[in-house]
């Protein structure tokens, strides 16, 4: 893998605006975004500063080109990227990264994902499209798709539509694999090739939707769970540097000749970009958290806090080369490739402004703080 120091990972806040059974219920904004800074000031005297901060009536398209546009842009380039949202529940995770799918949100409304695959797609037929300008060998563009869920170290695989009740309490036989080049693959993982836009919106929106049905079966709620989608950008294109200089125009076409004189006429870029809708960091009550809860409040917080050691390990410039603990959950392994190397990450922390949440919201900043 490439050294840690090209890492790029970034630190977004956002705060919810308040809801109105909050403001029914007499609840006092306990948040306030300094004028120009990327600082928060919560309660009287704890501040925090991040990269990014989103102050209650940030706008949905804002977050999307602050942060995760260049993210997009990088991937066309062969960089992996992830976006992560955390926080409590409630703290508007899902409305951030988009897959609610809730029927009352306009366009405007739109997340993350849906934004991201639009600009994937706009970005395909653009790079189409310029090269039948430039009369060159257009490059070939293949997406797919995987969403899992990852409850209690297992692996769930969201678009498996042949999983029933009984499977579904069955072990999975996903496995996690690394390559000799450090690259991170699963085994027994639906992957969908999709072909455009709105293809690629409805596998996310079936996947979701399985993602409920499945929790309800589990006697779980989704927020107890990680959802991972991510899409995978495989790009076949003519070498920048011969295409250049125009030696490309007498190449063979798709390696008709494979001898090795032609071969370095090509060169394949693949990418993948998470998108984690992350489990509730909400601390588990002590009364009632016993047996099965307690488990699971165990691993989701392992996941979280392996999460946390992880990017902390990789902004941490003193520990440049240094032991990053990627085994250490399932979550972390599975991202291994997708943070640090040469890829970039954000964090969005979500918070809620109201006093009520005023633990919550400092566990947040201090878990995005050390993310930094
Ligand atoms: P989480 O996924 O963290 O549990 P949700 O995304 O479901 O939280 O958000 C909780 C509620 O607040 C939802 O009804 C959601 O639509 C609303 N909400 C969250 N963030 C915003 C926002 N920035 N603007 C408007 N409504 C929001
Ligand atoms: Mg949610």
């Amino acid at each position: 893998m490439a050294s840690l120091g090209d890492c790029s990972v970034k630190v977004a806040l956002r705060i919810r605006p308040q809801m109105a059974k909050e403001k029914i219920e007499g609840c006092h904004v306990c948040t306030m975004v300094t004028p120009g800074e990327p600082q928060v000031l919560l309660g009287k005297d704890k501040a925090f500063t991040y990269d990014f901060v989103f102050d209650i009536d940030s706008e949905q398209h804002q977050i999307y080109q602050d942060c995760v546009h260049r993210l997009i842009e990088g991937c066309f380039e062969g960089y992996n990227a992830t976006v992560f949202a955390y926080g409590q529940t409630g703290s508007g995770k899902t409305y951030t990264m988009g897959t609610g799918f809730d029927v009352n949100l306009g366009p405007e409304d739109k997340g993350i994902i849906s934004r991201a695959v639009h600009q994937l797609f706009e970005g395909i037929q653009n790079r189409r499209l310029r090269s039948q300008e430039a009369g060159t060998q257009p490059p070939e563009f293949k997406v797919s798709a995987q969403f899992l869920e990852l409850y209690n170290e297992e692996i769930l695989d969201l678009f498996d539509a042949t999983r029933d009740a009984e499977s579904r309490n069955r072990k999975s036989n996903i496995k996690i694999h690394e390559d000799s080049s450090g690259s991170i693959y699963t085994t027994g993982v639906t992957s969908r090739l999709v072909h455009s836009e709105e293809e690629l919106l409805q596998c996310l929106k079936l996947g979701a939707l399985s993602r409920t049905t499945a929790s309800t079966q589990m006697n779980a709620t989704s927020s107890r769970s990680h959802a991972i989608f991510t899409i995978h950008l495989c790009q076949i294109r003519v070498c920048k540097e011969l295409q250049m200089n125009g030696e490309a125009e007498n190449g063979e076409v798709n390696g008709v000749d494979s001898g090795p004189i032609a071969q370095p006429e090509f060169e394949t870029l693949m990418a993948k970009f998470h998108f984690v809708d992350l489990a509730g960091s909400e601390r588990l009550k002590r009364t009632g958290a016993t047996g099965e809860r307690a488990r699971e409040g165990i691993s989701i917080n392992c996941g979280l806090l392996a999460l946390g050691n992880v990017i902390s390990a990789l902004g941490d410039q003193t520990k440049k080369g240094g032991h990053v603990p990627y085994r250490d959950s399932k979550l972390s392994r599975l991202l291994q490739d997708s943070l640090g190397g040469n890829s970039r990450t954000v964090m969005i922390a979500c918070v809620s402004p109201s006093d009520r949440d005023f633990m919550e919201t400092l566990n947040t900043l201090k878990y995005a703080n050390r993310a930094r």
